[in-house]
């Protein structure tokens, strides 16, 4: 692509100093007048964000004038657009990987290509290359950086030699292989920046990596001429370069992209190069990320004598790149090369201000290859810089948000659980950025009595980014690889590395990648709270406001100080409505049959023909043994006895009534809380009758009220894709409103955290309100956190690792302010957060403990290590030490029998369970119940 501007010097000297339109706001808050030149200026920044080809030579002119105060007020403009799609500012906690530093190009500024030294090798081992990764895995990275030069075996013999030796016949190759294993090994994302190629190239690299890149640096020709940094180098030509990240957009990569400014390219020819990415950029929409980054001169280099570029020009450039791209590109400056005596803190809060809002990769294991002599800068510092620009500093992936979200369009599934697409929702939260723990819902941890310890204050504990590891991996992890100190220097057994291999060191802390549950850098600068979640939330708390789905993804999306005033108001809610008491009821589960029919895509619990033996056998519970343990609940204190079950192909309407008949055979004073949706419809559906006429006859016979389950989350596109083959919401609606119209009250639940994000559960959230305000008879909200161990989507690596404990702790106080006085109870799932964490939710909002649970089966087979019974004096110790008064309650929050409080303390152990184990084909089975 040819430029369409003639060179002129870079630094031009027309500096036009503007001052700010006071009798109308033009359309980016830029200078404006009638006429003269803030009318120019206000024309240029239009033809820039209204998309054209191209750009007026005048307009080009105009922009490449602004200095000074003109220039602040594009930064301006540059921020405030940026503000429309961007919250926080984000940085990738990574590993760089410098596969080899042969390269067959000579750019007059890099110090990164090296040739080959006798003696030494030019490549990293798999083995290097896995011990740097698992070093990054370790501390919280989640993104492996593979730089490497261009195509080096071209060039030299020794490259080929030693690729040949690796079992490999090009560097890409070996790339590709490297980029698989530590995806594979570690879970860490690769990321590769392997320089030109052709289509087939970069869509193998896809196969292996969830993002690829390629500078543009400029799209200028004239930087290949004789004395310029480009001669000699094939392939910093531009045309092969735009060709490359086309490639990369026919073959769907989110890809990454940027200018080098500084390298002796006027700021005609950056508009140029900015133009030619968004052209490609408007074809595709791949691009999403472009760096912006300033020349650094290095010793023993061509250019070591060239001058730095001002840090106005980083400014001017990230403005332009900001207005010419909208708001949501991702603009990134690194924050290790920003100049002048002005670096540091101040420096990045100017970069964030002129429109930037991400710093890149910034690793605790590595340094910078390309620019070793500027170290990473301390977390604590740059989060300070952000919060005093106005934003807070949040880990993301290598891929943003709004990749990860559109994961089926960009990322490559093919190898399954083995694929990018799986390891990036393994390494990924709701809304799409960097899970903030290693934490996952069901999982045991030895942190869950010091997390509830701290009573006072939000809900905060100490927890290390998340990576592959698990907990019990993670806690294992030496002290010192747990801090991000300077890699050590090489030892005896590096000496013919290609490079010193960073190893952990036992030294001073610098800083470390480690998150609160309120989703921010544990101890770093924070930004107050924002003018709309403080609007949002007094709105909620003086009754003035019903909230619609975007407030109510607005308060998902809070973080830090928004965090705490949404968890805050929540918890203020939560006292007018409920004062200081947190209940529970004593109950017992019984899950009659796991066989189902059904293959909802979450259940670790159900077994049809093709999981027969996985995860343990099908199993049925006859008659006798449901009335034995409803019996035995009963005596043991229950004023409860829950069943649910799987869809047993010979279930019929008529099967529930007896199941129901045998629980009250047992215990005929107990309340039978009974029957999914799903079962409801099934028994009415096997026996010819309407709903009504169904829970008609439940309730006739003895049912007390139903479990809102079956839910999984009310949004048909969620749904679909998690239990295709199960009731709608309308469906789900449709029987819980019915049984209301019978007086059979409900509970009602969500099981969120695996293919859903805020917006779903906006739409849940406010299905159960609606339905609420209609009928009031659902008795409480529970929110269920998917327990991905052993499900079966999450398995085959179509889903996350449950939510995160910053979205558990939002869902618990964001539904508090949403359902506010329509649903006064909100519980907290003890099964699946751990008793620790759920007695902390009831500083979110919660006013619930939910059921001491005497047998639990579902969650255990998803893999929970809870669930086993939590009995009334461990379950009020835990209550007490959350601050508040325990109380038992019956199913409808009513006073049990106090005969059978007083047995419900000290009770004797359980009598070992019997299951029948069943045998495909299913013919006579539900006989066997008898
Ligand atoms: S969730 Fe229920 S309906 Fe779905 S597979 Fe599991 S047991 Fe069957």
């Amino acid at each position: 692509m040819a430029s369409s501007f003639s060179a002129v010097p870079v630094y031009g000297s027309s500096i036009s100093v503007r001052l700010p339109c006071k009798a109308s706001r033009c359309k980016n808050h830029l200078v404006c007048s009638a006429s003269g030149p803030g009318a120019a200026v206000t024309e240029a920044v239009s033809q820039l964000t209204s998309g054209p080809a191209d750009l007026s030579q005048e307009a080009v002119r105009t922009l490449t004038d602004l200095h000074g105060d003109s220039l602040h007020e594009l930064c301006q403009a540059a921020a405030s657009l940026r503000d429309e799609a961007h919250q926080f500012v984000t940085f990738s906690p990574k590993v760089f990987t410098p596969l080899t530093r042969l390269c067959r190009d000579a750019c007059g500024y890099c110090t990164f290509a090296q040739p080959p030294v006798p003696g030494r090798r030019s490549y990293m081992t798999m083995e290097e290359v896995l011990q740097v990764a698992s070093l990054g895995a370790q501390q919280g990275c989640a993104e492996i950086l593979f730089t490497l030069g261009d195509k080096p075996e071209q060039l030299y013999p020794e490259a080929r030699q030693e690729l040949r030796a690796l079992g490999y016949e090009s560097t890409l190759e070996y790339a590709a292989d490297a980029a698989g294993t530590v995806m594979r090994e570690t879970g860490l994302l690769p990321h590769i920046n392997a320089g030109t190629m052709g289509l087939a190239e970069v869509k193998a690299l896809r196969t292996v990596s969830a993002g690829q890149g390629l500078m543009l640096e400029t799209s200028s020709r004239r930087l290949m001429l004789p004395g310029m940094p480009h001669h000699k180098c094939p392939d910093k030509d531009p045309d092969l370069r735009l060709l490359t990240i086309e490639a990369a957009g026919q073959a769907a990569v989110p890809y990454t992209s940027g200018l080098l400014i500084g390298i002796g390219e006027t700021r005609e020819e950056r508009i140029q190069s900015l133009l030619d990415l968004r052209a490609l950029d408007n074809q595709y929409g791949h691009i999403q990320e472009l760096i912006i980054q300033n020349f650094v001169p290095k010793k023993n280099t061509a250019m070591a004598h060239a001058t730095e570029p001002p840090f106005e020009e980083m400014l001017w450039t990230i403005a332009i790149t900001r207005l010419l791209f909208g708001p949501s590109m991702n603009i990134q400056a690194p924050p290790n090369l920003t100049p002048g005596p002005d670096g540091g803190e101040a420096g990045w809060r100017a970069l964030s201000l002129a429109g930037a809002n991400d710093f890149g990769g910034i690793s605790p294991v590595t340094k910078d290859y390309v620019n070793p002599e500027k170290p990473w800068p301390h977390l604590h510092s740059l989060a300070a810089a952000t919060a005093a620009a106005g934003k807070a500093l949040v880990p993301r992936l290598t891929v943003y948000p709004e990749v990860v979200r559109a994961a089926d369009r960009w990322l490559d599934s093919s190898a399954g659980r083995s694929s990018p697409f799986a390891a990036t929702l393994r390494q990924a939260d709701g809304s799409g950025y960097a899970r903030a723990s290693p934490w996952c819902p069901g999982m045991a941890s030895a942190e869950d009595s010091s997390a509830a310890a701290e009573s006072a204050g939000p809900p905060l504990e100490r927890i290390v980014l998340a990576s592959s590891m698990s907990r019990e991996e993670s806690s294992a992890v030496p002290e010192e690889h747990a801090h991000s100190s300077p890699p050590a220097p090489a030892t005896e057994s590096d000496q013919h590395s290609s490079i010193p291999v960073p190893r952990a060191k036992r030294g001073p802390r610098r800083w470390q990648v480690e998150l609160g549950a309120d989703g921010l850098l544990l101890g770093a600068c924070r930004p107050p709270a924002s003018q709309q979640i403080k609007e949002l939330v007094s709105a909620v708390l003086e009754d003035e406001r019903q909230l619609t789905e975007d407030d109510i993804m607005t308060l998902f999306s809070a973080r830090g100080a928004d965090f705490d005033a949404v968890c805050e108001a929540a918890d203020t809610l939560r006292e007018r409505l409920c004062g200081n008491v947190v209940r529970y009821a004593v109950n017992r589960n019984i899950n009659y049959t796991n066989r189902c029919t059904y293959a909802c895509g979450f259940c670790a619990f159900s077994k049809g023909r093709i999981a027969e033996e996985l995860r343990g056998a099908p199993y049925l519970l006859p008659y006798a043994e449901i009335a034995r343990r409803t019996r035995e609940a009963w005596s043991r204190g229950a004023s409860e006895t829950c069943m649910q079950g799987g869809i047993h192909p010979e279930f019929t309407g008529e099967t529930y009534l007896r199941l129901l008949e045998a629980a009250k055979a047992g215990a005929p004073d107990i309340h039978v809380h009974a029957f999914s949706p799903l079962e409801v419809t099934e028994g009415a559906r096997t026996l010819g009758w309407s709903l009504r006429k169904y829970l008609m006859a439940l309730k006739d016979a003895g049912l007390g009220s139903l479990p809102g389950t079956a839910a999984e989350v009310l949004d048909d596109e969620t749904r679909a894709i998690i239990c295709p083959d199960k009731l709608n919401t309308a469906q789900w609606l449709e029987v819980i409103e019915t049984a209301h119209n019978v007086g059979l009250n409900t509970t009602a639940t969500i099981m969120f955290g695996h293919v859903d994000g805020p917006r779903n559960w906006a739409r849940h959230l406010i299905a159960i309100r609606d339905l609420q305000q209609r009928t009031g008879g659902i008795t409480e909200f529970v929110p269920l956190p998917f327990v991905h161990m052993e499900a079966p989507i999450y398995l085959k690596g179509r889903a996350r690792k449950g939510p995160t404990l910053h979205e558990c702790f939002l869902m618990h106080a964001v539904a508090r302010l949403t359902l506010q006085q329509a649903l006064p109870n909100i519980q907290a799932s003890w099964v699946k957060m751990g008793p620790e964490r759920a007695a902390a939710l009831m500083r979110a909002g919660c006013n619930d403990m939910g059921g001491s649970i005497m047998n639990e089966s579902i969650t255990k087979a998803a893999g929970a290590k809870h669930g086993q019974e939590l009995p009334p004096e461990r379950m009020e110790e835990l209550i007490l030490a959350a601050g508040r008064i325990s109380q038992q309650r019956t199913t409808n929050y009513t006073a049990p029998p106090a005969e059978q409080t007083a047995k419900s303390y000290g009770a004797p152990p359980l009598e070992p369970v019997v299951n029948l184990v069943l045998r495909f084909p299913d013919r006579g089975q539900a006989k066997m119940l008898a």
